[in-house]
């Protein structure tokens, strides 16, 4: 079973597009790390997109968010604008595809979530140490996780030590190997690692080997749309310096 795994996808239904025609024919099931809304100009696109794909899609910050399952006032102003917008115009059937997304998901060796295993809506893992603390909360050999917008390999090297973080190397074949990790895609919709391009990855659960991909998309496109739906200049610029 080969598995394409995604995050993060932010509104962005032409990184996705882009994503999807990459990765054609290379994948039997979608993981999705949540996410799918928020700061694009595109919900109602993506929400369904992904529901055309065999999928399980997990619940993500944004997705909440845009369920009023928390407070936005909690977020900065620009992203909150984006998340009123985004309840605003999401249609009632792909509001309810959002409110059934699990927070959590345990298959065969891997552990998946939004954000992290002891947090999984909130807490990101931008730093070893952090990464380290989240070892002993999943129980699984590797665990997924997204939010960060970020691509990076943890591993922690035995049970006593801390984990080590490793960028991972693009279109490269990874073997998983058997030392526990907490690996992330990275993000489709909005990558915050300097690096504009989509961010996937694809993993094949019989031989244990993921790759993590980038590719460029037309990133003018969705500046664009987002123009004409108004929203924050910040979150329109941010798109093309991946940040
Ligand atoms: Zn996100």
């Amino acid at each position: 079973m080969r598995i394409l795994l995604i995050s993060d996808i932010h509104a962005n239904v032409t990184a996705f597009e882009a994503v999807l025609a990459h990765s054609e024919g290379q994948w039997d099931f979608v993981w999705c790390l949540g996410d799918v809304v928020g700061y694009g100009p595109d919900p109602n696109q993506c929400v369904e997109l992904l529901q055309t794909l065999p999928q399980l899609c997990l619940a993500g910050n944004h997705d909440w968010a845009a369920l009023n399952r928390l407070d936005v006032k909690t977020f900065n102003p620009d992203a909150r604008r984006a998340a009123e917008w985004t309840q605003a115009t999401l249609t009632p059937e792909n509001t309810r595809f959002l409110e059934h997304l699990p927070v959590t998901f345990v298959i065969g060796d891997y552990t998946l979530v939004h954000a992290s295993p002891r947090e999984p809506i909130w807490e990101y893992i931008l730093e070893p140490a952090i990464a380290t603390l989240n070892f002993p909360h999943f129980e699984t050999p590797y665990c997924f996780v997204g939010h960060t917008h970020q691509p990076v390999i943890y591993t922690l090297p035995d049970e006593s030590g801390n984990a080590e973080s490793n960028l991972p190397k693009y279109n490269e074949a990874y073997a998983l190997n058997g030392r526990r990790q907490i690996i992330n895609p990275g993000s489709i919709g909005q990558p915050r690692d300097q690096n504009p391009k989509a961010a996937y990855g694809i993993l094949d659960m019989t031989s244990g080997i993921f790759e993590h991909r980038r590719i460029p998309y037309d990133i003018r496109s969705v500046q664009r749309r987002m123009l004409e739906h108004n929203l924050p200049e910040r979150l329109i610029t941010r798109l093309e310096h991946g940040l």
